[in-house]
Parts: structure tokens; C-alpha cells; sequence
């Protein structure tokens, strides 16, 4: 709910920037609710043909990507997760493909069988409670994206009991798949909030960049700083968005060290990672979090083609060489900023 509120904010937010600059083209505008959160799509210039596909393409991922079965027909996750194995659609199989080659990058930072160990702490259900070490240690075994194959359009699950779950990475998908329709519609600017992932497509009316906010940790209906970005995609993953008081009075969140099966708790408020493509800016925020400092700023230097943000807990802003000259704090925060090189 909290979430919803957020990027119903953001929108906001957004919708009275681009009213202050007096569009040249036409703007046409539609929001839904997908993947439990709240999207709007802002495109300016179309033809209403390219939203109306934007939102096809939308429902259409969310029924096929969802892990319960309350979408009805096309859950093709749900039942590969049923059978231990199914084909999915060409996209579903183009997500998996490029889900795997980040979990095996991120050395199982990001898994996307992290499911049956999700469920126990109630994170699906919203039935939260905290798993016993017997209980855990029995579904760790079934954490191992090494176990899954992806061929001609069939995912296999090598073990039983396993499940996928695309949640770190959907929305980046979505974003990567509407900024396709737009671009190929020869579309030229677009905004789009697809509840803590953000398209920035092309730039402004007035030629300048987007404007991105990044979301108070202390206060997610607020936003601690901003990043102006042309033509990227903008993901962040925060300890804030779905988290529960346990009976021993600690807050747990619904990112999940795979290694442990425990959410991670190391210090860090929220990732927000900057790149090209929507499904690696997704999936290194989720994965970059459960790195933590150290590990994350090592990934950094070996790969390449990426920036980020790092809030965490003691008041600090790490942020990568990129990032830095497109990022600024909001007025009234005191975040010390360590620049990331
Ligand atoms: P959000 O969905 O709130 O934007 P993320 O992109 O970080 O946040 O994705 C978190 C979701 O991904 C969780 O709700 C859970 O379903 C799943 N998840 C949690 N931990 C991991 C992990 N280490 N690897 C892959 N998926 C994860
Ligand atoms: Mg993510």
C-alpha cells in the first residue's frame, strides 16, 4: 500500500514537471496495476497505438510471470513451478536467459529460485513469520539457479520442490520491453514509472534531462535526492518497500540473502542502480543489496556499463564515478557523499 502511495506520488511529481514546461507535442497518459504495485506510462508525441500496446505487453508479462494463480490462464510460472518443468513464452524464455547470466555473474547474489525460501517467511501470503533453522535448512537446497535450464523455450527445474521467481527482475523487463514499442514507433520522449523501476525515454519536452527521484529510506513518500537521466533505466531496491516486525522486534525485508535464506540486514538502506537496460538495472539493485559495501563496490570495478546510488544506514550516499555528476541531494539532507571510482 505504502508502496502504491509512493509511486502514485512520483507520478505526480512527474505529471507537474512536465505540465510547467508547455509540451510542444501531444502527451497521452495511462496508469494500471501490475506486479503489486502501481505503474503510470507518460508518452509524449505517440500515437496512442504504442500505449495501449505498452499496457498489452504489461498484463500480458504480469499473468505469465506471476507466481501464484490468482491471474487465471497464462501463469506460466506458476506452473512450471507446479510441474518441475513448462514452456513459456518467447519473452518469459528471453527473461530467463537474461535473468540466469546475471545470477551466475553476480555469483548467486541474485537467484531466481530464492522462492521456496520467499514463501517461508510469508513474503508471497503476507502471512509473515520467521522460519525455524530446520525449516531453512531444508529449503536452501532448493535456492540454486544452477538447477535450471532454459532451451527452446522449455524451463526445466532440476530438482523438486525448486521455483522460480522473476520479482527482482519483471519490471525491469517490462521496462526494457515498452521502451522497444516506443523506440520502434519512432516515439522520442516517454516517462515511465513502473513503481521503483523508472524508464527515462529520450529527454524531456524542453530538451532536458528527466528528473528521477530517489526515495527517502526514512520516509518513502519523500525523495532524498534526484538523478537527471537521458535514455536509461532507473531501479531501485530499498529495505523500506515490503518488510515486517518480527516477534523478536527486528524488521525483516523481502530481499533475501540466497546464500543464508535470511534477509539481508548488512547496513543498507537502498541500491539504485542507473544502466542501459532495464533487466540489469533491476537485477543489480536486488543483487548489489545483498552484496553489500565491499562486494558491491569490487563488482563495480570489474563490470562495466552500469552506475549506482547506495544509501545506508549511517547517513552515507556511495556513489560511482558515473552517477555522481547526475546526482544531487534534495535541500535538508545530510548525506555524506563517497564517490565510487
Ligand atoms: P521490488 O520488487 O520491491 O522492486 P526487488 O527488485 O529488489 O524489489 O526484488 C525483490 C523481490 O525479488 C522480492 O520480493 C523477492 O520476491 C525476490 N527476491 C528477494 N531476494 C532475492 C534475491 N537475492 N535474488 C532474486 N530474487 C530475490
Ligand atoms: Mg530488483
Amino acid at each position: 500500500m505504502k508502496k502504491r502511495f509512493c509511486a502514485a506520488l512520483l507520478s505526480a511529481c512527474l505529471l507537474l514537471s512536465a505540465g510547467a514546461c508547455a509540451p510542444q507535442r501531444e502527451k497521452m497518459s495511462d496508469s494500471l496495476e501490475a506486479m503489486d504495485t502501481f505503474m503510470t506510462i507518460e508518452v509524449y508525441g505517440a500515437s496512442g497505438n504504442e500505449l495501449s500496446s505498452v499496457r498489452a505487453n504489461i498484463e500480458a508479462l504480469d499473468k505469465r510471470l506471476s507466481v501464484t494463480n490468482e491471474k487465471g490462464e497464462d501463469n506460466e510460472i506458476f506452473r512450471v513451478n507446479q510441474n518441475g518443468a513448462g514452456m513459456v513464452s518467447p519473452d518469459v524464455a528471453d527473461l530467463a536467459e537474461q535473468a540466469l547470466t546475471l545470477c551466475r555473474e553476480t555469483d548467486g547474489a541474485l537467484d531466481i529460485t530464492v522462492l521456496p525460501v520467499v514463501e517461508e517467511w510469508g513474503f508471497i501470503s503476507k502471512n509473515y513469520h520467521i522460519p525455524t533453522a530446520e525449516r531453512l535448512a531444508k529449503l536452501l537446497p532448493l535456492v540454486d539457479y544452477t538447477q535450471v535450464s532454459c532451451k527452446n523455450n522449455t524451463l526445466k527445474l532440476n530438482k523438486s520442490g525448486m521455483k522460480l521467481d522473476f520479482g527482482a527482475v519483471a519490471k525491469g523487463y517490462i521496462a526494457d520491453k515498452a521502451t522497444d514499442i516506443l523506440r520502434s514507433a519512432d516515439c522520442k520522449s516517454a516517462i515511465l514509472n513502473l513503481g521503483g523501476t523508472i524508464a527515462a525515454f529520450g529527454e524531456k519536452q524542453n530538451g532536458q534531462p528527466w528528473r528521477v527521484g530517489i526515495a527517502d529510506p526514512d520516509n518513502s513518500a519523500t525523495f532524498m535526492g534526484y538523478l537527471s537521466c537521458k535514455d536509461k533505466i532507473i531501479a531501485t531496491s530499498g529495505s523500506y518497500e515490503r518488510s515486517f516486525a518480527g516477534a523478536d522486534g527486528k524488521v525483516y525485508s523481502h530481499i533475501i540473502d540466497p546464500k543464508t535464506g535470511i534477509p539481508v540486514d548488512n547496513g543498507i538502506l537502498s541500491v539504485t542502480i542507473i544502466s542501459d537496460s532495464g533487466v540489469r538495472s533491476d537485477g543489480l539493485s536486488t543483487a548489489l543489496f545483498v552484496m553489500g559495501r565491499d562486494r558491491a563496490e569490487t563488482y563495480y570495478r570489474r563490470h562495466s556499463g552500469f552506475d549506482y546510488v547506495m544509501l545506508t544506514a549511517d547517513k552515507k550516499a556511495y556513489v560511482t564515478a558515473g552517477a555522481a555528476e547526475s546526482f544531487t541531494v534534495a535541500q535538508g539532507y545530510d548525506y555524506e557523499i563517497v564517490r565510487i571510482s
